[in-house]
Protein backbone atom coordinates (compact mmCIF):
# COMPACT_ATOMS: atom_id res chain seq x y z
CA UNK A 1 0.00 0.00 0.00
CA UNK A 2 1.15 3.58 -0.75
CA UNK A 3 2.16 5.08 2.14
CA UNK A 4 2.75 8.72 3.66
CA UNK A 5 5.52 10.57 5.69
CA UNK A 6 4.91 13.88 6.59
CA UNK A 7 5.77 16.05 9.89
CA UNK A 8 5.35 19.99 9.50
CA UNK A 9 9.44 20.03 9.31
CA UNK A 10 11.12 18.29 6.31
CA UNK A 11 14.27 19.10 5.04
CA UNK A 12 14.90 17.59 1.65
CA UNK A 13 18.09 18.83 0.86
CA UNK A 14 17.11 20.70 -2.31
CA UNK A 15 16.96 24.16 -0.94
CA UNK A 16 18.12 25.24 2.71
CA UNK A 17 15.05 25.35 4.72
CA UNK A 18 12.47 23.37 6.35
CA UNK A 19 9.35 22.89 5.22
CA UNK A 20 5.70 21.85 5.72
CA UNK A 21 5.47 18.42 3.37
CA UNK A 22 3.84 14.98 3.02
CA UNK A 23 6.07 12.35 1.00
CA UNK A 24 4.58 9.90 -0.53
CA UNK A 25 6.23 6.49 -0.67
CA UNK A 26 5.17 3.48 -3.35
CA UNK A 27 7.36 0.35 -3.52
CA UNK A 28 10.53 1.90 -1.54
CA UNK A 29 10.39 5.12 -3.29
CA UNK A 30 9.24 8.47 -3.29
CA UNK A 31 6.39 9.04 -5.86
CA UNK A 32 5.46 12.73 -4.87
CA UNK A 33 6.36 15.58 -2.26
CA UNK A 34 3.49 17.39 -1.58
CA UNK A 35 2.35 20.16 0.72
CA UNK A 36 1.20 18.54 3.99
CA UNK A 37 -2.20 20.51 3.63
CA UNK A 38 -2.38 17.50 1.38
CA UNK A 39 -2.58 14.87 3.96
CA UNK A 40 -6.49 14.78 4.55
CA UNK A 41 -7.33 14.24 1.20
CA UNK A 42 -4.45 10.91 0.76
CA UNK A 43 -6.09 9.77 3.63
CA UNK A 44 -9.61 9.53 2.53
CA UNK A 45 -8.13 8.22 -0.53
CA UNK A 46 -7.19 5.30 1.19
CA UNK A 47 -3.04 6.18 2.00
CA UNK A 48 -1.70 5.02 5.10
CA UNK A 49 -0.73 7.98 7.03
CA UNK A 50 2.68 8.11 9.20
CA UNK A 51 2.25 11.51 10.93
CA UNK A 52 5.60 12.59 12.53
CA UNK A 53 4.33 16.16 14.02
CA UNK A 54 6.62 18.60 13.99
CA UNK A 55 9.66 15.99 13.96
CA UNK A 56 12.55 16.65 11.96
CA UNK A 57 12.17 14.93 8.61
CA UNK A 58 15.80 14.90 6.54
CA UNK A 59 17.44 12.28 3.96
CA UNK A 60 19.40 9.02 5.77
CA UNK A 61 22.83 10.18 6.45
CA UNK A 62 25.41 8.38 3.94
CA UNK A 63 28.99 7.95 5.44
CA UNK A 64 30.91 7.65 2.65
CA UNK A 65 34.22 6.45 4.26
CA UNK A 66 34.84 3.88 6.38
CA UNK A 67 36.43 0.63 6.76
CA UNK A 68 33.14 -0.95 8.35
CA UNK A 69 34.78 -4.49 9.59
CA UNK A 70 36.85 -2.55 11.65
CA UNK A 71 34.43 -0.36 12.78
CA UNK A 72 32.25 -3.01 13.52
CA UNK A 73 34.42 -5.07 15.59
CA UNK A 74 36.39 -2.33 17.77
CA UNK A 75 34.22 -1.88 20.05
CA UNK A 76 32.43 -5.29 20.12
CA UNK A 77 32.65 -8.81 22.17
CA UNK A 78 35.74 -10.01 20.08
CA UNK A 79 37.73 -6.65 20.10
CA UNK A 80 38.28 -3.38 22.18
CA UNK A 81 38.56 -0.09 21.42
CA UNK A 82 40.37 2.46 24.02
CA UNK A 83 42.73 5.90 23.61
CA UNK A 84 44.96 5.09 26.83
CA UNK A 85 47.21 8.11 28.51
CA UNK A 86 50.34 6.03 28.38
CA UNK A 87 52.03 2.93 27.34
CA UNK A 88 51.29 1.48 31.03
CA UNK A 89 47.79 2.57 30.91
CA UNK A 90 46.82 1.39 27.76
CA UNK A 91 49.00 -2.33 28.67
CA UNK A 92 46.50 -2.60 31.47
CA UNK A 93 43.72 -2.44 29.80
CA UNK A 94 44.68 -4.74 27.23
CA UNK A 95 45.07 -6.82 30.15
CA UNK A 96 41.98 -6.39 32.02
CA UNK A 97 40.64 -7.03 28.80
CA UNK A 98 42.05 -10.39 28.10
CA UNK A 99 41.48 -11.68 31.89
CA UNK A 100 37.98 -10.68 31.30
CA UNK A 101 37.60 -12.53 27.66
CA UNK A 102 39.68 -15.80 28.35
CA UNK A 103 37.61 -17.16 25.84
CA UNK A 104 38.98 -15.41 22.79
CA UNK A 105 42.34 -16.37 21.44
CA UNK A 106 43.81 -13.64 20.34
CA UNK A 107 43.42 -10.22 22.52
CA UNK A 108 42.37 -7.67 20.09
CA UNK A 109 42.33 -3.73 20.49
CA UNK A 110 42.32 -0.65 18.78
CA UNK A 111 42.86 2.80 19.25
CA UNK A 112 46.00 3.88 20.57
CA UNK A 113 47.97 7.00 19.58
CA UNK A 114 51.36 7.64 20.89
CA UNK A 115 51.37 10.85 19.85
CA UNK A 116 48.85 11.57 22.14
CA UNK A 117 50.40 9.97 25.46
CA UNK A 118 52.05 12.01 28.29
CA UNK A 119 55.11 10.56 26.85
CA UNK A 120 54.73 10.42 23.10
CA UNK A 121 57.29 7.48 22.27
CA UNK A 122 56.36 4.51 20.26
CA UNK A 123 55.00 1.20 22.37
CA UNK A 124 57.04 -1.83 22.59
CA UNK A 125 56.54 -5.58 22.61
CA UNK A 126 58.11 -5.76 26.13
CA UNK A 127 55.26 -3.90 27.99
CA UNK A 128 52.79 -6.80 26.35
CA UNK A 129 54.88 -9.33 27.17
CA UNK A 130 55.30 -8.71 31.14
CA UNK A 131 51.58 -8.38 31.42
CA UNK A 132 49.87 -10.74 28.24
CA UNK A 133 52.91 -13.37 27.91
CA UNK A 134 50.76 -16.61 26.74
CA UNK A 135 48.20 -15.35 24.73
CA UNK A 136 48.80 -13.56 20.96
CA UNK A 137 48.24 -9.81 21.49
CA UNK A 138 47.34 -7.29 18.45
CA UNK A 139 46.77 -3.41 19.04
CA UNK A 140 45.77 -1.50 16.37
CA UNK A 141 46.39 2.50 16.38
CA UNK A 142 43.76 4.91 16.39
CA UNK A 143 44.80 6.00 12.66
CA UNK A 144 44.71 2.53 11.50
CA UNK A 145 47.90 2.64 10.39
CA UNK A 146 50.55 0.98 12.82
CA UNK A 147 50.11 -2.30 14.73
CA UNK A 148 51.97 -3.26 18.25
CA UNK A 149 52.23 -7.02 18.83
CA UNK A 150 53.22 -8.99 21.98
CA UNK A 151 56.45 -11.72 21.28
CA UNK A 152 53.30 -14.17 21.19
CA UNK A 153 51.66 -12.86 17.92
CA UNK A 154 54.97 -12.22 16.56
CA UNK A 155 55.89 -16.08 16.87
CA UNK A 156 51.86 -16.94 15.78
CA UNK A 157 52.49 -14.81 12.82
CA UNK A 158 56.28 -16.13 12.10
CA UNK A 159 57.68 -12.86 12.39
CA UNK A 160 61.50 -12.54 12.71
CA UNK A 161 64.13 -10.44 13.23
CA UNK A 162 65.01 -11.85 9.18
CA UNK A 163 61.29 -11.31 7.65
CA UNK A 164 61.26 -8.93 5.14
CA UNK A 165 57.87 -6.10 5.91
CA UNK A 166 55.85 -5.76 2.49
CA UNK A 167 56.12 -3.22 0.27
CA UNK A 168 55.20 0.28 1.82
CA UNK A 169 55.62 -1.29 5.33
CA UNK A 170 57.85 -0.80 7.43
CA UNK A 171 59.16 -2.94 10.97
CA UNK A 172 60.49 -1.09 14.15
CA UNK A 173 63.70 -2.04 15.46
CA UNK A 174 65.66 -1.17 18.65
CA UNK A 175 69.63 -0.19 18.69
CA UNK A 176 70.33 -3.98 18.48
CA UNK A 177 68.34 -4.22 15.25
CA UNK A 178 65.71 -6.39 16.91
CA UNK A 179 61.97 -6.25 16.27
CA UNK A 180 59.87 -4.06 18.73
CA UNK A 181 56.92 -5.25 17.81
CA UNK A 182 55.54 -2.54 16.17
CA UNK A 183 54.63 -2.77 12.69
CA UNK A 184 53.93 0.42 10.09
CA UNK A 185 51.81 1.31 7.18
CA UNK A 186 51.50 -1.94 4.84
CA UNK A 187 52.72 -4.26 7.02
CA UNK A 188 50.40 -3.63 10.14
CA UNK A 189 47.80 -3.64 7.48
CA UNK A 190 49.13 -6.52 6.35
CA UNK A 191 49.18 -8.31 9.51
CA UNK A 192 45.87 -7.29 11.49
CA UNK A 193 44.02 -8.74 7.97
CA UNK A 194 45.57 -11.76 8.58
CA UNK A 195 44.77 -12.12 11.99
CA UNK A 196 41.22 -10.07 11.62
CA UNK A 197 40.34 -13.09 8.67
CA UNK A 198 41.11 -15.85 11.05
CA UNK A 199 37.89 -14.56 13.38
CA UNK A 200 35.18 -17.11 12.88
CA UNK A 201 32.37 -16.02 10.24
CA UNK A 202 29.46 -15.77 12.13
CA UNK A 203 31.10 -13.82 14.92
CA UNK A 204 31.94 -11.33 12.41
CA UNK A 205 28.90 -11.16 10.20
CA UNK A 206 26.72 -10.67 14.14
CA UNK A 207 28.80 -7.75 14.96
CA UNK A 208 28.14 -6.59 11.13
CA UNK A 209 24.46 -7.10 11.79
CA UNK A 210 24.77 -5.15 15.25
CA UNK A 211 27.53 -2.55 13.61
CA UNK A 212 24.37 -1.46 11.33
CA UNK A 213 21.48 -0.86 14.01
CA UNK A 214 23.97 1.30 15.52
CA UNK A 215 24.50 3.23 12.36
CA UNK A 216 20.64 3.43 11.85
CA UNK A 217 20.41 4.56 15.30
CA UNK A 218 22.38 7.64 14.41
CA UNK A 219 20.23 8.07 11.09
CA UNK A 220 22.46 6.56 8.52
CA UNK A 221 20.82 4.51 5.76
CA UNK A 222 23.91 4.32 4.16
CA UNK A 223 27.82 3.71 3.69
CA UNK A 224 30.90 3.21 1.75
CA UNK A 225 33.12 0.03 3.00
CA UNK A 226 36.50 1.24 1.20
CA UNK A 227 39.71 -0.83 1.90
CA UNK A 228 41.88 -0.37 4.57
CA UNK A 229 45.03 -1.79 2.78
CA UNK A 230 46.83 -0.83 -0.44
CA UNK A 231 48.07 -4.70 -0.32
CA UNK A 232 45.39 -6.55 -2.85
CA UNK A 233 43.62 -9.77 -0.71
CA UNK A 234 44.00 -7.80 3.02
CA UNK A 235 41.37 -4.98 2.05
CA UNK A 236 38.95 -6.65 4.68
CA UNK A 237 36.41 -5.51 2.17
CA UNK A 238 33.87 -8.50 2.81
CA UNK A 239 31.15 -9.16 0.26
CA UNK A 240 30.25 -12.36 1.57
CA UNK A 241 29.02 -10.85 4.74
CA UNK A 242 26.80 -7.93 2.80
CA UNK A 243 25.29 -11.01 1.08
CA UNK A 244 24.83 -13.17 3.22
CA UNK A 245 22.59 -10.76 5.58
CA UNK A 246 20.88 -9.43 2.75
CA UNK A 247 19.51 -12.91 2.12
CA UNK A 248 18.75 -13.06 5.46
CA UNK A 249 17.00 -9.59 5.24
CA UNK A 250 18.78 -8.62 8.12
CA UNK A 251 20.90 -5.77 6.04
CA UNK A 252 19.65 -2.26 7.37
CA UNK A 253 22.31 0.10 5.80
CA UNK A 254 23.25 0.19 1.90
CA UNK A 255 26.81 -0.33 1.60
CA UNK A 256 29.03 0.38 -1.43
CA UNK A 257 32.53 -1.59 -1.64
CA UNK A 258 35.55 -0.36 -2.63
CA UNK A 259 38.47 -3.14 -2.93
CA UNK A 260 41.94 -2.37 -3.28
CA UNK A 261 42.80 -1.68 -6.80
CA UNK A 262 45.61 -3.78 -8.34
CA UNK A 263 46.41 -4.66 -12.07
CA UNK A 264 44.00 -7.85 -11.54
CA UNK A 265 40.47 -6.05 -11.86
CA UNK A 266 38.64 -9.38 -10.49
CA UNK A 267 37.56 -8.76 -7.33
CA UNK A 268 35.77 -5.88 -8.34
CA UNK A 269 34.17 -7.47 -10.86
CA UNK A 270 33.08 -10.33 -8.92
CA UNK A 271 31.73 -8.18 -6.45
CA UNK A 272 29.61 -5.93 -9.68
CA UNK A 273 28.46 -9.98 -10.53
CA UNK A 274 27.46 -10.87 -7.07
CA UNK A 275 25.44 -7.54 -5.78
CA UNK A 276 21.97 -6.49 -6.45
CA UNK A 277 23.45 -2.74 -7.33
CA UNK A 278 20.60 -1.44 -4.85
CA UNK A 279 21.03 -2.53 -1.69
CA UNK A 280 24.73 -3.92 -2.17
CA UNK A 281 27.09 -2.12 -5.12
CA UNK A 282 31.02 -2.15 -6.02
CA UNK A 283 31.54 1.20 -7.84
CA UNK A 284 34.56 1.15 -8.22
CA UNK A 285 37.96 0.89 -6.08
CA UNK A 286 40.26 2.27 -3.63
CA UNK A 287 43.98 3.05 -2.94
CA UNK A 288 46.52 5.19 -0.98
CA UNK A 289 48.93 7.71 -1.93
CA UNK A 290 50.50 8.22 1.15
CA UNK A 291 50.30 8.32 4.88
CA UNK A 292 49.44 10.75 7.84
CA UNK A 293 51.47 13.71 8.99
CA UNK A 294 51.05 13.29 12.76
CA UNK A 295 53.81 10.19 11.51
CA UNK A 296 55.34 12.32 9.04
CA UNK A 297 54.02 9.84 6.31
CA UNK A 298 51.39 12.08 4.70
CA UNK A 299 53.48 13.18 1.13
CA UNK A 300 54.19 16.98 1.19
CA UNK A 301 56.01 18.81 -0.95
CA UNK A 302 58.71 20.57 1.70
CA UNK A 303 59.96 19.50 5.13
CA UNK A 304 57.70 19.37 8.06
CA UNK A 305 57.82 22.26 10.38
CA UNK A 306 59.47 19.33 12.89
CA UNK A 307 61.79 17.94 10.54
CA UNK A 308 63.61 14.76 12.08
CA UNK A 309 66.04 14.76 8.77
CA UNK A 310 66.70 16.77 5.43
CA UNK A 311 64.26 15.89 3.73
CA UNK A 312 61.99 14.99 5.89
CA UNK A 313 58.40 15.19 4.22
CA UNK A 314 57.08 12.12 4.15
CA UNK A 315 57.05 10.03 0.31
CA UNK A 316 54.61 8.39 -1.85
CA UNK A 317 53.32 4.65 -0.55
CA UNK A 318 53.20 3.96 -4.04
CA UNK A 319 55.25 5.77 -6.81
CA UNK A 320 53.40 8.09 -9.52
CA UNK A 321 54.30 5.99 -12.45
CA UNK A 322 52.71 2.84 -10.25
CA UNK A 323 49.75 4.96 -9.54
CA UNK A 324 49.32 6.54 -12.85
CA UNK A 325 49.29 2.61 -14.23
CA UNK A 326 46.55 1.58 -11.83
CA UNK A 327 44.45 4.40 -12.38
CA UNK A 328 44.47 4.55 -16.23
CA UNK A 329 43.34 0.63 -16.25
CA UNK A 330 40.31 0.92 -13.89
CA UNK A 331 39.66 4.24 -15.95
CA UNK A 332 39.74 2.50 -19.32
CA UNK A 333 37.13 0.14 -18.04
CA UNK A 334 35.03 3.14 -16.48
CA UNK A 335 35.70 2.10 -12.66
CA UNK A 336 36.02 5.11 -10.31
CA UNK A 337 38.84 5.05 -7.73
CA UNK A 338 39.11 6.67 -4.35
CA UNK A 339 42.71 7.68 -3.55
CA UNK A 340 44.03 8.26 0.14
CA UNK A 341 45.48 11.27 -0.26
CA UNK A 342 46.73 13.61 3.07
CA UNK A 343 49.68 15.75 2.14
CA UNK A 344 49.62 18.62 -0.52
CA UNK A 345 52.44 16.67 -2.64
CA UNK A 346 49.87 13.11 -2.83
CA UNK A 347 46.80 15.52 -3.32
CA UNK A 348 47.89 17.83 -6.41
CA UNK A 349 49.74 13.80 -7.72
CA UNK A 350 46.79 12.68 -7.63
CA UNK A 351 44.47 15.28 -9.87
CA UNK A 352 47.20 15.34 -12.25
CA UNK A 353 46.75 11.44 -12.66
CA UNK A 354 42.82 11.58 -12.80
CA UNK A 355 43.22 14.43 -14.92
CA UNK A 356 44.80 12.10 -17.90
CA UNK A 357 42.46 9.60 -17.23
CA UNK A 358 39.54 11.52 -17.80
CA UNK A 359 41.32 12.87 -20.71
CA UNK A 360 42.03 9.32 -22.15
CA UNK A 361 38.41 7.48 -21.29
CA UNK A 362 35.90 10.27 -19.98
CA UNK A 363 34.66 10.23 -16.32
CA UNK A 364 33.95 6.60 -14.87
CA UNK A 365 30.79 5.16 -15.51
CA UNK A 366 29.83 4.41 -12.14
CA UNK A 367 31.08 6.23 -9.04
CA UNK A 368 33.15 9.43 -9.52
CA UNK A 369 36.55 9.51 -8.75
CA UNK A 370 37.22 11.20 -5.58
CA UNK A 371 40.03 12.15 -3.10
CA UNK A 372 40.09 10.87 0.80
CA UNK A 373 40.90 13.32 3.54
CA UNK A 374 43.04 15.61 1.51
CA UNK A 375 43.87 17.43 4.38
CA UNK A 376 46.23 19.90 2.88
CA UNK A 377 45.56 20.95 -0.30
CA UNK A 378 47.62 23.80 -2.42
CA UNK A 379 44.08 26.41 -2.81
CA UNK A 380 45.78 26.92 -6.27
CA UNK A 381 44.34 22.67 -7.08
CA UNK A 382 40.49 23.45 -5.62
CA UNK A 383 39.51 24.97 -8.90
CA UNK A 384 41.26 22.01 -11.27
CA UNK A 385 38.87 19.59 -8.83
CA UNK A 386 36.21 21.46 -9.51
CA UNK A 387 36.25 21.27 -13.19
CA UNK A 388 36.99 17.93 -13.39
CA UNK A 389 34.41 17.07 -10.75
CA UNK A 390 36.72 15.39 -8.33
CA UNK A 391 34.65 14.39 -5.34
CA UNK A 392 36.82 15.47 -1.87
CA UNK A 393 35.86 13.28 0.50
CA UNK A 394 36.21 14.63 4.04
CA UNK A 395 35.98 13.42 7.28
CA UNK A 396 35.30 16.73 9.79
CA UNK A 397 35.61 15.10 13.31
CA UNK A 398 38.98 14.77 11.91
CA UNK A 399 39.86 18.12 12.22
CA UNK A 400 39.55 17.81 15.82
CA UNK A 401 41.56 14.27 16.59
CA UNK A 402 44.52 16.88 17.72
CA UNK A 403 43.88 20.16 17.28
CA UNK A 404 47.51 21.08 18.10
CA UNK A 405 49.13 18.55 16.18
CA UNK A 406 48.31 20.07 12.38
CA UNK A 407 50.76 23.46 13.58
CA UNK A 408 53.57 21.09 15.04
CA UNK A 409 53.93 18.71 11.98
CA UNK A 410 53.15 21.00 9.08
CA UNK A 411 53.77 24.53 10.55
CA UNK A 412 51.70 27.53 10.63
CA UNK A 413 51.62 28.00 6.97
CA UNK A 414 49.96 24.77 6.00
CA UNK A 415 47.88 24.54 9.33
CA UNK A 416 45.61 28.05 8.05
CA UNK A 417 44.75 25.67 4.52
CA UNK A 418 43.81 22.74 6.22
CA UNK A 419 40.24 21.24 5.77
CA UNK A 420 39.11 23.86 3.87
CA UNK A 421 35.25 22.87 3.43
CA UNK A 422 33.69 26.45 3.04
CA UNK A 423 36.27 27.03 0.32
CA UNK A 424 35.73 23.90 -1.99
CA UNK A 425 31.85 24.10 -1.61
CA UNK A 426 32.48 27.48 -2.81
CA UNK A 427 34.70 26.95 -5.69
CA UNK A 428 31.84 24.14 -7.02
CA UNK A 429 34.01 21.13 -5.92
CA UNK A 430 31.20 18.08 -4.39
CA UNK A 431 32.08 17.31 -1.09
CA UNK A 432 30.92 14.31 0.23
CA UNK A 433 31.26 13.57 4.32
CA UNK A 434 32.31 10.77 6.46
CA UNK A 435 33.84 9.44 9.59
CA UNK A 436 36.71 6.63 8.60
CA UNK A 437 35.52 4.33 11.22
CA UNK A 438 36.84 3.32 13.21
CA UNK A 439 39.32 6.32 13.20
CA UNK A 440 36.54 7.88 14.75
CA UNK A 441 33.26 6.85 16.18
CA UNK A 442 30.94 6.73 13.03
CA UNK A 443 29.00 9.34 15.07
CA UNK A 444 26.34 11.65 12.62
CA UNK A 445 25.77 14.84 15.67
CA UNK A 446 29.68 14.94 15.68
CA UNK A 447 30.35 15.22 11.86
CA UNK A 448 27.54 17.88 11.91
CA UNK A 449 29.18 19.54 14.49
CA UNK A 450 32.52 19.53 13.66
CA UNK A 451 31.76 20.84 10.17
CA UNK A 452 29.80 23.50 11.83
CA UNK A 453 31.96 24.51 14.95
CA UNK A 454 35.34 23.34 13.79
CA UNK A 455 35.73 22.91 17.38
CA UNK A 456 36.08 19.48 19.58
CA UNK A 457 32.17 18.00 20.23
CA UNK A 458 33.23 17.09 23.76
CA UNK A 459 35.95 19.38 25.01
CA UNK A 460 35.59 22.39 22.46
CA UNK A 461 38.64 22.73 21.54
CA UNK A 462 39.16 24.52 18.20
CA UNK A 463 41.06 23.73 15.05
CA UNK A 464 42.48 27.00 14.29
CA UNK A 465 43.37 26.16 10.62
CA UNK A 466 40.77 28.26 8.66
CA UNK A 467 38.50 29.28 11.46
CA UNK A 468 35.90 30.36 11.54
CA UNK A 469 35.76 31.10 8.17
CA UNK A 470 35.69 27.42 5.68
CA UNK A 471 32.68 26.86 9.09
CA UNK A 472 29.55 25.58 6.96
CA UNK A 473 26.19 26.20 8.00
CA UNK A 474 23.78 23.32 9.28
CA UNK A 475 22.24 23.47 5.58
CA UNK A 476 25.46 23.52 3.97
CA UNK A 477 27.08 20.30 6.18
CA UNK A 478 23.53 18.32 5.73
CA UNK A 479 23.92 18.25 1.91
CA UNK A 480 27.33 16.88 2.06
CA UNK A 481 26.72 14.34 4.39
CA UNK A 482 23.71 13.47 2.25
CA UNK A 483 23.66 14.33 -1.67
CA UNK A 484 27.76 14.96 -1.66
CA UNK A 485 28.20 11.46 -0.56
CA UNK A 486 25.85 10.15 -2.94
CA UNK A 487 27.45 11.56 -5.81
CA UNK A 488 30.97 10.42 -4.55
CA UNK A 489 29.51 7.01 -4.51
CA UNK A 490 28.21 7.59 -7.88
CA UNK A 491 24.52 7.66 -6.62
CA UNK A 492 21.78 9.16 -8.15
CA UNK A 493 18.96 7.50 -6.34
CA UNK A 494 19.45 8.54 -2.90
CA UNK A 495 20.70 11.80 -0.68
CA UNK A 496 17.39 14.42 -1.71
CA UNK A 497 14.24 13.71 -0.80
CA UNK A 498 12.19 14.38 -4.41
CA UNK A 499 10.15 12.31 -6.98
CA UNK A 500 11.76 8.89 -8.07
CA UNK A 501 14.11 8.60 -5.22
CA UNK A 502 14.47 5.80 -3.14
CA UNK A 503 12.77 6.65 0.55
CA UNK A 504 15.74 6.53 2.59
CA UNK A 505 14.91 8.98 5.58
CA UNK A 506 15.89 9.93 9.00
CA UNK A 507 12.98 11.15 11.30
CA UNK A 508 14.85 13.46 14.53
CA UNK A 509 13.30 14.89 17.41
CA UNK A 510 15.24 17.40 17.31
CA UNK A 511 15.34 20.31 14.13
CA UNK A 512 18.79 19.65 13.02
CA UNK A 513 18.58 22.74 10.92
CA UNK A 514 17.83 25.39 13.27
CA UNK A 515 18.50 24.20 16.87
CA UNK A 516 21.41 26.04 18.94
CA UNK A 517 24.71 23.80 19.03
CA UNK A 518 24.05 22.53 22.76
CA UNK A 519 20.95 21.11 21.33
CA UNK A 520 22.40 19.46 18.14
CA UNK A 521 24.54 17.03 20.02
CA UNK A 522 21.62 15.97 22.36
CA UNK A 523 19.33 15.36 19.29
CA UNK A 524 17.87 11.66 19.05
CA UNK A 525 17.08 9.93 16.26
CA UNK A 526 13.60 8.59 16.28
CA UNK A 527 13.70 6.03 13.03
CA UNK A 528 15.10 5.61 9.72
CA UNK A 529 12.87 4.56 6.98
CA UNK A 530 14.97 2.42 4.30
CA UNK A 531 13.34 1.86 0.68
CA UNK A 532 9.89 3.24 2.80
CA UNK A 533 10.40 0.74 5.83
CA UNK A 534 10.96 1.61 8.90
CA UNK A 535 14.08 -0.06 10.05
ZN1 LIG B 1 40.29 5.24 5.76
Amino acid sequence: MDKVITSTCVFTGLDDRVKPLAIVVRDGRILQVLERNRVEQLEKKGYLIEDWGDRFICPGFIDAHQHVMHAALFPSDIAFEYLGTSEDDYVQYAKAFADKHQELKWVIGHGWRDNLWSDQKPPTKKSLDNSIPDRPCALYSGDSHTLWLNSKALELLEITDETTPPDGGYFDRDSNGELTGVLREAAGMKYITQILSSLDRDLLTNAYKQYFMKLNKMGITSVSDVAISLIPGSDCVLQDIYLDLLSKEQLTVRVHLYPTLSDDLDNLNLMQLQVDGQMISAPGFKQFFDGVSSQHTAWISEDYANARYDGDRGAPTITFERMRELVMLAGLHGHSVRIHAIGDKAVSSCIDIYEEAIERYGRPSQGTYTIEHLEDIDPSQIKRMADLGIAASVQPPHITIDTEQPLRDLGKYRQDRMWPFRTLLNNGVNVAFGTDAPVVPPNSLEVLWCATERSHPTSHDIFRGGYPEECLTRSQAIKCYTYGSAVAEGRRDIGVLAAGMLADIGVWDTNLIDCNSEELLQAKCCCVYLSGSKV
